[in-house]
């Protein structure tokens, strides 16, 4: 028999922003499709609506493009296996649900809201399974003439699965390996609701065997449904053709104790969004690593790297590159710790890495949101080879550029003013006077001059390199003082010079 062509699904909930978790699992997803040359299908859940958020869906769709993974099945590009969204299936999930009734693996419930709420309070551990089931009202209790009656009469009721007593289901999951779970210790999930739409336990697994998925890749919170999940495919006849499965592990908070959620990165001061997430619910705005200045290669790389590796010592790794070693069983059993610090690490490594053509654009846009316009793209393209060494997330290159188009506004004057003296006031006069009898500027010639004149006039270099530097980008920061004088030019270095002494000698 062929092998089954691969088709995985990241299959979100449209709650809210994208958690790195959530990112992550559509990455995996996607590298396992490009490295088997197979479909990366995004499948929206959206069954439960209490819970739906608008604007959700497209912010979904948007990170998966910032980030460079864009499925090829979706809501808005569809394939042969459309809808994409669930709530636009809804019409399809209910034969299934009657199927199971019809079969003896699922029951109608007519239980009220208020009476189960009873149960819960008056029962201690109120499960609604087999051991309880007899005594509530469902198909299973109330004679067949009473359940007919029931249904004529159009009383609103759900559909549930009938767990098994006392079975162990086990499967095998591709990076836990044996996966085993009693099955008196889950209750009788509901599949179909009151108001027909299915719950996410039955849309799934209808969804992956109509959609023809062959893995399944999803966080670890979704274990404790899989013994559900597995009883679905069986009981639906479907059992041969179930997805392989793979539960990802958990990202960790930095030390490691539980989940990383929201609020540790608004506690810790960093972001868990891929992109910034507005609830318009809230008013609240949550910035993403978009914002606070990631370049969307060294974002999928740190995630990557988040609990999997390739056997070696490599943690730099390009999108094709990562799709072409990645395999799900090198990926860790536990949990990976979130470390932010790594996260700009890998940025860095990015900013060094991509060369200023490429950078151009996203540096052009953290410039002109400071106001800095940018007029010469061959000018942009060498100062960003000139200091892109010195950021590590986009955002620097406002404060490691910037000078490059704009004369300083403030300077540093701390690091000027107490030592500053009319011998300094007068070598930078006359170092003016020689820079405007030369015709171009040499960073090696200008520094050589630069340093003779200081000696001749009694000075250290060293003592006035620092003003200089501050002059020219009003701090101590940047690349090598008289590279940065040869690229903003001679008369714009003039200028500068004049500028600041007026500064420093106020
Ligand atoms: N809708 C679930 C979620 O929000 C999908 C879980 C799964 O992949 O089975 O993550």
């Amino acid at each position: 028999m062929p092998d089954k062509r691969v088709r995985v699904r990241f299959a979100p909930s449209p709650t809210g922003g994208l958690h790195l978790g959530g990112v992550r699992t559509a990455l995996f997803n996607y590298l396992f499709a490009k490295k088997h040359n197979g479909d990366f299908v995004l499948r929206i859940e959206d069954t439960d609506q209490n819970r739906y958020v608008e604007g959700a869906e497209t912010y979904i769709i948007d990170c998966l493009n910032w980030c460079g993974i864009a499925p090829s099945e979706s809501p808005v590009t569809p394939g042969a296996f459309a809808p994409y969204r669930q709530s636009e299936r809804k019409s399809l999930y209910r034969q299934y649900a009657e199927k199971l009734v019809m079969e003896g693996h699922a029951y109608y419930a007519f239980d009220t809201t208020e009476e189960l709420e009873r149960n819960r309070k008056e029962i201690p551990n109120f499960q609604y399974g087999h051991a309880y089931r007899d005594t509530l009202r469902n198909s299973m209790s109330l004679p067949q003439h009473e359940v007919d009656a029931l249904l004529a009469a159009h009383e609103p009721h759900v559909i549930r699965i009938k767990m098994p007593a006392d079975e162990t289901i086990t499967f095998n999951d591709m990076i836990r390996g044996q996966v085993s779970f009693e099955t008196n210790l889950v209750d009788d999930k509901v599949l179909l609701k009151a108001d027909g739409m299915p719950t996410y336990h039955l849309a799934v697994v209808v969804d992956d065997y109509l959609m023809k998925i062959s893995h399944a890749f999803r966080g670890e919170e979704w274990l404790p449904s899989a013994p559900i999940h597995l009883l679905l495919w069986k009981y639906l006849g479907w059992a041969a053709d179930m997805p392989q499965w793979a539960h990802l592990p958990l990202i960790l908070k930095p030390d490691g104790h539980g989940k990383l959620s929201k609020r540790d990165g608004a506690r810790l001061g960093f972001p868990v969004y891929a992109m910034k997430w507005f609830d318009a619910k809230t008013g609240e705005l949550t910035p993403g690593f978009r914002e606070l200045g990631f370049l969307p290669e060294a974002f999928i790389n740190f995630l990557a790297i988040l609990g999997w590796n390739d056997g070696t010592e490599q943690e730099i790794f390009t999108l094709e590159e990562l799709a072409d070693k990645f395999s799900i069983e090198r990926i860790s059993k536990a949990g990976a710790k979130f470390d932010f610090e790594k996260a700009k690490w890998v940025n860095a490594e990015w900013i060094k890495k991509d060369s200023g053509e490429k950078l151009k654009d996203q540096v052009k846009e953290v410039l002109a949101d400071k106001g800095v316009k940018v007029i010469d793209d061959d000018y942009l393209i060498t100062v960003i080879e000139l200091v892109k060494d010195r950021c590590v997330l986009l955002s620097d290159f406002y404060q490691q550029a910037g000078y490059f188009f704009e004369s300083p506004a403030v300077y540093d004057l701390n690091a000027v003013k107490p030592k500053w003296t009319d011998v300094k006031t007068n070598f930078f006069k006359s170092f003016i006077t020689m820079l405007s009898s030369v015709e171009t500027l040499n960073a090696a010639e200008l520094e050589n001059t630069f340093k003779a004149m200081a000696e001749e006039q009694g000075l250290k270099p060293g003592d006035i390199m620092l003003p200089f530097r501050i002059m020219l980008v009003g701090g101590k920061f940047g690349p090598h003082v008289f590279d940065i004088a040869v690229l903003i030019g001679k008369d714009e270095t003039i200028t500068r010079i004049e500028k600041a002494l007026v500064a420093f000698n106020q």
